[in-house]
């Protein structure tokens, strides 16, 4: 496969959608000079970067609207190395361990449309790159049985909350009982919809839930 893709590469060199230099879809010099966030958003939603910096903006566009999946494995590895440096502090201190991983679904019509979830997929190279297995991935626990309409068509709290208020369900209520649970997803704007889906999970009877994603 590496070899594969290194043929790719010649044939069709990918670039950085930042700055344009050949090798990879976001160049490490880029990812650098990318505004983190140390924001710990209401005390459990934790974000990487700030999401008003332009090639962070377009890069999660690109990955969501033009298939560019290879930035979810970039994304991937740091939002990794994040998850693990917070778990040192949160299984000693909160009694956080063994987190299952749950990414924030999509409805089955804008998965089918779009192709993937980038949430799912970006759970799956974190398991990947897990290889103490410090986490385990679920991704058929939380559902999203319905559509709703793009939050990011929703300007104010009150109406994306409204919006996605009863829009999840969950199966296999039992595999989550009393379990830790770090919720993926790309951006967070208001939390609505980690909000709902922290609800949600904790009524079917889980215990502590954190979240983390791409920008805020
Ligand atoms: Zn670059």
């Amino acid at each position: 496969m590496r070899f594969l893709n290194t043929i790719l590469n010649i044939i069709y060199p990918v670039s950085c959608i930042a700055c344009g230099k050949n090798g990879s879809d976001f160049c490490l010099d880029c990812l650098l000079k990318a505004p983190g966030t140390d924001l710990e958003k209401n005390n459990w939603i934790y974000t990487l970067y700030d999401y008003r910096h332009p090639p962070i903006k377009s890069a999660i566009w690109f990955l969501k609207y033009k298939g560019k999946r290879n930035l979810a494995k970039i994304f991937a590895e740091i939002m990794y190395g994040r998850i693990i440096e917070e778990l040192e502090d949160l299984s000693v201190f909160k009694n956080f361990r063994e987190p299952i991983l749950i990414p924030i679904p999509l409805a089955p019509a804008r998965k089918r449309e779009r192709g993937f979830n980038q949430a799912e997929l970006l759970c799956k190279h974190i398991i990947k790159l897990d290889l103490a297995k410090t986490l385990r991935l679920e991704n058929n626990i939380l559902i999203k049985p319905k559509d709703t309409e793009h939050q990011a068509k929703l300007k104010d709290r009150n109406k994306r909350l409204k919006n996605i208020v009863g829009s999840f369900a969950i199966k296999n209520p039992e595999k989550i009982k009393g379990q830790n649970i770090i919720l993926i997803d790309d951006v967070t704007t208001t939390g609505a919809t980690l909000s709902e889906a922290r609800k949600i999970l904790k009524q079917a009877g889980a215990k502590k839930i954190i979240a983390f994603t791409i920008a805020h």
